[in-house]
């Protein structure tokens, strides 16, 4: 078997398109706020990245970079401006904080309605209802590539044969491996999540007719540990060393293994990271609306 590339560019120029909409019809300029505190060059990287996504559909952008031995206390009356300013309508605190700063608490002081990178306990908490209003932007797109996949996910417990899909997430981390899982037993899905604790990931993984893989480490998951036929998507983004002594990313899955053995997976690059950024757009468009 040969997989199908499951991309996500399209999902991803679809969403923009609606965001670019929205904005027109909305007839104000939204804003995002990314509070960097930190010298991490993934951070400040993907801070730019923010800057350039949100420029490319017209919503205006803000870096508030603190110094990366910023205090709690200062960081605290950062989102709390933030939060005041009616002409900001998200905010991004971007990870790692510094040494000594509780990342959890400063996350919890970001107005809900603001919190466009959905990890806010109120909008965790909503993911649990199958809300994706300010759901993590990952665990959206997850669900937004499972759904172009063409698997069944249902809105009601009935189809012909009266199951549901069989899903193994591996990865349980608060804003992708759990929500993707929580998402997709909405819809009626026999979700299985394994994580570092798994005694046996081959077992799981073989069973599942969706497999989501949200981890992290490079090969992982091989050609073996997949049931053939299935949907594979990769969330994982680790750098490589390649043989010319360079570096590529890569996911968690092997890509030369799994394509013999799936029938679609998603690349990486050009898969669940595309949909991500666009689906930090639709939050800033879900968030304006919570506020209008
Ligand atoms: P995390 O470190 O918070 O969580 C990793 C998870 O993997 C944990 O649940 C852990 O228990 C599990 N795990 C670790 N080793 C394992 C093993 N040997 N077997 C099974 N499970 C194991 O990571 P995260 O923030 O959830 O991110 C996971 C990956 O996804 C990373 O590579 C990250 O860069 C990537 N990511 C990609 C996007 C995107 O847009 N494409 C967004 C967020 C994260």
């Amino acid at each position: 078997m040969s997989a199908t590339l499951l991309e996500g560019a399209p999902i991803a120029e679809q969403i923009k398109a609606d965001v670019k909409a929205a904005i027109a019809e909305m007839g104000r300029t939204p804003k995002l706020a990314a509070i960097l505190a930190t010298d991490n060059k993934g951070a400040q990287f993907y801070a730019q990245s923010q800057g350039k996504a949100c420029e490319e559909v017209g919503i205006d952008f803000e870096l508030c970079e603190l110094p990366a031995d910023a205090s709690q206390c200062a960081i605290e009356d950062k989102i709390a401006a933030l939060n005041a300013d009616p002409a900001v309508t998200g905010i991004i605190l971007l990870m790692p904080v510094p040494e000594g700063v509780d990342g959890r608490a400063l996350q919890r002081c970001i107005d809900p309605r603001k919190d466009v990178d959905g990890v806010h306990p109120a909008n965790l908490g909503a993911v649990v209802q199958g809300s994706t209003t300010l759901a993590p932007c990952t665990a959206q797109a997850v669900f937004a590539l499972a759904k172009a996949s063409g698997v069944p996910l249902f809105d009601a417990p009935m189809d012909a044969a009266g199951k549901g899909l069989e899903v193994c997430v591996v990865g349980h981390s608060e804003i992708v491996g759990k929500p993707s899982a929580l998402l997709l037993l909405d819809k009626f899905c026999t979700v299985t999540v394994c994580h570092i604790g798994t005694q046996d990931l081959k077992a799981h993984t073989t069973r599942a007719d969706l497999l989501v893989v949200a981890v992290g480490k490079a090969g992982l998951i091989k050609g073996e540990h997949i049931k053939p036929g299935a949907v594979v998507i990769d969330v994982g983004i680790n750098r490589v060393k390649t043989e010319d002594g360079k570096s590529k990313i890569v996911g968690d899955v092997v890509f030369d293994e799994a394509v013999e053995v799936a029938s679609q997976i998603t690349p990486v690059p050009g898969g669940v990271g595309t949909v991500t950024t666009a689906m930090l757009l639709k939050n800033i468009i879900d968030a304006a609306r919570l506020q209008a």
